[in-house]
């Protein structure tokens, strides 16, 4: 479960970028954030990973207060935390198999052929994620011979690697085409639900988060101006 209460966030710049930001999550949920841009979206990501450090409120994981934590602490905390980017981040020049098992480590290791230095538990979870996703025939691709669609499912297959207990996803289908956008959307909530793992998914396309997703949080000058079922988004704009 994830719980942000008043979270508040002023940039050095005199930016109010959010103001008092209070939600939670559920576990297995899914939530779209929707809101136009400089709405504060992308601040609200950074405050839970803390790649921005927050001016006031709090973010729960679990029994976790994030806001607080510092250095090796912090860092502990940011690996219970999985994302998934739009355009992927993968290594292209290695292969699908050690993506995901770089999820395991945090970082991508400079050594050669690294899989065999990992715990076979680690290399059996990584391939029952790849039948996950769907990409059990490809373990041994580079990442850059694989199509959009297949680099997010590996993208999805890292993230999962590093059992996180939140996911944070950015605009995961801005570089897809509708179809596999569909079956990406779908794939998250669908892990998601059998995982318990809580999500939030930073989404423009909002008839693709009203179709996929049970819940959208919508922002608009740093405050929450909508939290509900998709389907009331209409009543409200
Ligand atoms: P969104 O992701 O919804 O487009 P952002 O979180 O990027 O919104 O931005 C919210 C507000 O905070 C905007 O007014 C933006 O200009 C400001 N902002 C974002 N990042 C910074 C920053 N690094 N320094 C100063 N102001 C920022
Ligand atoms: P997005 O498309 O994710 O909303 P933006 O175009 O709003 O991204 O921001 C791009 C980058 O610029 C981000 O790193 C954001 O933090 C930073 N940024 C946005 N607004 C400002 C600002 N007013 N001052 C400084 N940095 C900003």
């Amino acid at each position: 479960m994830l719980t942000i209460d008043r979270l508040t966030k002023t940039y050095a710049s005199g930016d109010t970028a959010l103001r008092e930001v209070t939600f939670q999550i559920p576990q297995g949920q899914v939530v779209g954030l929707i809101g136009p841009s400089g709405a504060g979206k992308s601040t609200l990501i950074r405050c839970i990973n803390r790649l921005v450090e927050p001016s006031a409120g709090t973010v729960r994981l679990g029994e976790t207060d994030l806001v607080p934590l510092r250095g090796r602490e912090l860092r502990r905390a940011r690996r219970r935390i999985g994302m998934i980017f739009q355009e992927y981040a993968l290594v292209e020049r290695l292969t699908v198999m050690e993506n995901v098992l770089s999820g395991r480590l945090g970082y991508v290791p400079f050594w050669r052929s690294f899989t065999r230095r990992f715990p076979g538990q680690d290399i059996e979870n990584a391939y029952r994620l790849l039948d996950r996703v769907g990409l059990l025939a490809h373990a041994d691709k580079r990442a850059d011979a694989l199509s959009g669609g297949q680099r997010q499912r590996v993208g999805i297959a890292r993230a999962l690697a590093q059992d996180p207990e939140l996911l944070l996803v950015d605009e995961p289908t801005a570089s897809l085409d509708p179809k596999t956008s569909r079956q990406i959307m779908r794939l998250i909530t669908e892990v998601c639900a059998e995982r318990g793992l809580p999500a939030i998914v930073n989404i423009h396309d909002v008839p693709l988060a009203q179709r996929y997703l049970d819940r959208l949080i919508g922002l608009k000058a740093g405050q929450v101006v909508f939290d509900d079922a998709p389907d009331r988004l209409d009543d409200m704009t």
